[in-house]
């Protein structure tokens, strides 16, 4: 059930079902009820193979799950672009497994998972394909998968993999189990982060091997546990604190009671100036760095050595980055019981570098500059993690339309275009009423949010529909299976 809430349009919704692939997750209309008794979580840890041998079996594994997806992109591509345009379903494919034993055995070392992934990769391809095609947008055929494009393999089910934390009688120490790999071992550090998701119910589900350097010398294992317990807690704020949340160049924030919108001093958010600092110092290393590395026409040591530098750098920004936006969002969580967000589905957001009409250059400062997109995607990861932290603690976040936040007065709800007096100060010519444009964007966003919550309550507090994962499957049913069966005139099996 979808409510439209006067003139807002309010989704909400869990997480739980989101897709777990690409830029669908936990973007657009993704809003938690703090209904959800259970969630999915993942876990993230590196390795280096324990053998020279594990070091190969793995580098072959990652070769032959993408021929999986090259063959079975080829296949698709063909039946596509025969004369009947044939569609082939991701059954289809996964039928064409069993076909490979005896044929391609090297293919099935690993077990069935590994190739099932690829197909399911190669099946999200083309359903974010097709998607575009009807949105009009610039479609982009799926791509076949070079070695410098292909550094990940997974198992969507628990199957040819298994977690000994505790080890076993052949092997005491706590290690990752795969068919046709052998034991990975597992820091202590690592084993206790999957304990952790363990005690609290979780079930490892999902696997994912993903090589970190070129050489294949380091690895990630990322293994995803489904129906792990939320541990609800109660808001530090108190029950009816409320959180609005601008996106604008300082960020953040206006915060305290809803009931007390008058007193409240809104706040910014402190360690945004910290973050920004010592991105403006990387940014400036990698500036140095690259106008040295610009001197070196040829190929050598010392090119390699500034190029590994940059990366170095950038890595270690987006780190910055990642850390800073997990930190607030845990804050943020923790003191309010319900959070307001911008919802940036909504086209009138798109903010350009030099403004619109109604706001003219709210960012431009912030925008000028090598740390834009980084700061930009602080917002976004942001967003994320309120939402993932939100869903863990039972609470409440709204989207809300952020048009006219930005010139609306929050003390007399006037708009007006002069409005704003700098990009940082914003003033009402009919109330007199001034403030930091970003707390008075966050006061707008946080009473349209009041507004929202105020008529679901009235409403009876409803469930409220969970949006649609924008990657969606294909139906199968046996009648349409067959029936491409019948027209399918592209070899099968013997395509892998
Ligand atoms: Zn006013």
């Amino acid at each position: 059930m979808s409510v439209a809430i006067g003139t807002l349009s309010l989704v909400i919704a869990s997480a739980k079902k989101a897709p777990r692939y690409g830029s669908g997750r936990l973007s657009g209309k993704l809003y938690v009820d703090g209904h959800d008794t259970a969630v999915f979580r993942k876990a993230e840890i590196g390795f280096k193979p324990a053998t020279p041998r594990q070091g190969r079996a793995l580098l072959r594994l990652l070769d032959a799950s993408r021929e999986v997806y090259n063959a079975s992109l080829q296949e698709r591509r063909d039946a596509y672009e025969h004369t009947s345009q044939t569609r082939i379903a991701l059954f289809d494919q996964f039928k064409q497994v069993t076909d490979l034993r005896g044929s391609r055995d090297d293919v099935l070392a690993w077990g069935i998972q590994p190739v099932r992934w690829a197909m399911q990769r190669v099946d999200d391809a083309f359903g974010a394909f097709f998607a575009r095609v009807k949105d009009g947008a610039t479609p982009g055929y799926p791509r076949f998968k070079g070695p410098g494009r292909w550094n990940t393999v997974g198992f969507d089910e628990p199957k040819g993999w298994k977690l000994n934390l505790d080890g076993t009688k052949k092997r005491a120490t706590p290690h990752l189990y795969v068919q046709g790999l052998g034991d990975i071992p597992l820091s202590k550090a690592a084993a206790r982060q999957f304990k952790r998701y363990i005690a609290r119910g979780g079930e490892a589900t999902t696997l994912t091997l993903t090589r970190a350097n070129r050489e294949g010398t380091a690895w990630r294992a990322c293994v995803g546990f489904d129906k792990v317990a939320v541990t609800k807690t109660e808001p530090e704020l108190g029950p009816d604190s409320m959180l609005g949340i601008d996106r604008g160049v300082a960020v953040l924030v206006a915060g305290a009671a809803a009931a007390d919108f008058a007193g409240d001093p809104g706040q910014l958010l402190h360690h945004t100036d910290d973050l920004k600092q010592r991105l403006e110092v990387l940014r400036r290393k990698v500036e140095r760095l690259q106008a040295e590395r610009a001197r070196y026409e040829q190929y050598g040591n010392r090119l390699r050595r500034l190029s590994k530098q940059i990366a170095k750098a950038h890595h270690k920004a987006s780190n910055l980055v990642e850390n800073w936006a997990r930190h607030t969002a845990k804050q943020i969580v923790a003191e309010n019981a319900v959070v307001v967000l911008e919802d940036l589905n909504f086209k009138n957001m798109t903010k350009s570098a030099k403004g619109t009409v109604q706001d003219p250059g709210k960012n431009v400062a912030a925008k000028a500059g090598l740390n834009r997109s980084l700061l930009e995607g602080a917002h976004g990861k942001q967003a994320q993690w309120v939402r993932v932290k939100a869903e863990e603690a039972g609470r409440r976040i709204w989207g809300v339309n952020p048009a006219y936040t930005s010139q609306r007065c929050s003390s007399c709800t006037r708009i007006d275009a002069v409005g704003r007096v700098s990009r940082d100060v914003f003033y009402c010519g009919h109330c007199g009423h001034y403030e930091h444009a970003d707390v008075n964007a966050a006061r707008n966003i946080r009473a349209l949010g009041h507004a929202a919550e105020q008529a679901w309550v009235a409403a009876g507090r409803p469930l409220l529909e969970r949006p649609k994962p924008r990657l969606r499957r294909r139906k199968v049913d046996a009648a349409s299976v067959r029936q491409q069966r019948l027209s399918k005139t592209t070899t099968g099996p013997g395509r892998l």
